[in-house]
């Protein structure tokens, strides 16, 4: 039923990057197979799903959406691509997303923008734009996302899904395309509270292939999404991410959705984080440095696009690469290379790069100090709701600006997850709201989610 869904209106969401139809089929009637014979089998053994491609799967195109990275198939799975394999999850193909996952749109794919299934107009979000879009049409009902800035929670919003950011290092990364190391992580995304627990738990745990794996027991996330129960629980409304700024629709739904938690039991109280006012700018220095070392691999030598420069009858390898780097990199990458090359320059380094670094302590510490007061926080996921192809494209700025509520969490390794809270009065589009907790304490976002769905 998903690949014809899939059949059917992909053509206009361009949600999917690469099918899998042949492959998800066999995964599917294995398991009717195994039913059948009444082997055990893991829980969501037959559930299809979804994958960003940024997650390498063998033998599965793995693109990034890049041009840089056009038809290359890795030789080996993610360790979350063998985690969904081993639990029998067809894999019904890989989703579209920003170059590289830099974008807040998915208007940066060198494969064409995704198209908001609740208006094709508009923008999904970014960059899992793929992957949020995939589900909000009905094409698949469990995805992966990548999450560096706000690229699950920001697209969850903005589509009326549900998406988590599990703790960093909670998930492994291992054979996921690095954007920016220290803030990249991967999670589960779905239409729901409850299916998006059912995939943290498959794909959350140590992964001795990840440096940055935790080797630490993963929160009991899908007791948390089956109760809901926020009796006593305290939650702070971060002051510097629901104020001013704010689509009042959005204003009005996350007001109410407050309203809604207090009814439950819940405290509510207004915390501040006042260094937060910075996380924009620190983000988009650490970001750009990190990325502009981790792209230095597409050297036309190891991966994927090579092209020899026009008229240079024997080019020097520095030559092809500077041809290569400019034919597969789009405008918004070179735009971040060249800034993160330049922070990190020597001379620039104490300035920006050290700078932001410090940025990112006292950010950590507003988080700490918050939460010894409140269990967790909350704020509208997007100040906006899903905005128009090609309004903010020109504007690079305008277009970071908008990451405000979910980049904080990456900065400081922590979870979030964002949850529909109902249609926008405005324009009848789809409102998220963010909650955050410490880390390790995934579990009390899909407590907070479950209340509210
Ligand atoms: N929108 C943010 C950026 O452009 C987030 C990206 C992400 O989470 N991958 O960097």
């Amino acid at each position: 039923a998903h690949l014809e869904r899939i059949e059917q209106v992909d053509g206009q969401v361009n949600a999917f990057l690469a099918r899998n139809a042949e492959q998800a089929l066999a995964t599917a009637r294995d398991v009717d197979q195994r039913r059948a014979a009444r082997e055990p089998l893991a829980r969501l053994a037959g559930v299809p799903i979804a994958v960003k491609d940024v997650a390498c799967t063998q033998g599965l195109t793995t693109t990034a959406g890049s041009a840089m990275l056009r038809g290359w198939v890795p030789p080996y799975d993610a360790t979350i691509v063998r985690r969904l394999r081993q639990a029998r999850l067809p894999i019904l193909g890989k989703t579209n997303m920003d170059e590289f996952a830099m974008g807040s749109s998915t208007e940066h794919s060198a494969y064409g923008p995704t198209r908001n299934p609740w208006d094709l107009a508009r923008i999904p979000g970014g960059s899992g734009g793929g992957t949020a879009a995939a589900l909000a049409a009905f094409e698949a009902p469990l995805a992966i996302g990548s999450d560096t800035g706000g690229s699950i929670r920001q697209p969850a919003a903005l589509t009326g899904t549900v998406g988590a950011k599990p703790t960093y290092g909670g998930v492994s990364r291992y054979g996921v395309i690095a954007l920016a190391s220290s803030l990249d992580q991967i999670g589960p995304c779905a239409r729901s509270v409850v299916d998006t627990a059912l995939l943290h738990e498959v794909i959350a745990g140590h992964d001795p292939l990840d440096s940055t794996s935790l080797d630490r027991p993963v929160p009991n996330v899908l007791a948390a999404a089956r109760s809901g129960d926020v009796r006593g629980l305290r939650i702070g409304v971060v002051r510097e991410l629901s104020g001013d700024g704010h689509q009042p629709g959005v204003r009005q739904r996350f007001d109410e959705a407050l309203a809604v938690l207090e009814g439950l039991g819940a405290q509510v109280a207004e915390v501040s984080c006042p260094h937060f006012e910075y996380a924009v700018a620190a983000y988009y220095l650490i970001l750009p440095s990190e990325a502009s070392s981790n792209l230095a691999r597409y050297d036309a030598m190891r991966y994927g696009l090579r092209v020899g420069p026009d008229g240079v009858p024997d080019p020097s390898a520095e030559q092809v690469m500077a041809a290569t780097r400019d034919a597969g990199f789009g405008d918004e990458v070179k735009r971040r290379i060249i800034l993160g090359t330049y922070a990190l320059s020597s001379g620039y380094y104490d300035a920006y790069y050290g700078q932001a670094q410090k940025v990112r302590t006292l950010i950590a510490a507003d988080f700490a100090a918050a939460f010894e007061e409140v269990d967790v926080l909350v704020s509208p996921t997007s100040p906006t709701t899903a905005f128009g192809i090609g309004e903010k494209i020109d504007d690079p700025l305008a277009m970071y600006l908008l990451d405000i509520a979910t980049i904080p969490a990456n900065l400081a390794g922590l979870p979030g997850l964002s949850v529909p809270v109902g249609l926008s009065p405005d324009d009848d589009l789809p409102v998220g709201l963010q909650v955050l907790a410490p880390a390790m304490a995934d579990d009390r976002l899909y407590r907070v989610g479950a209340a509210l769905e």
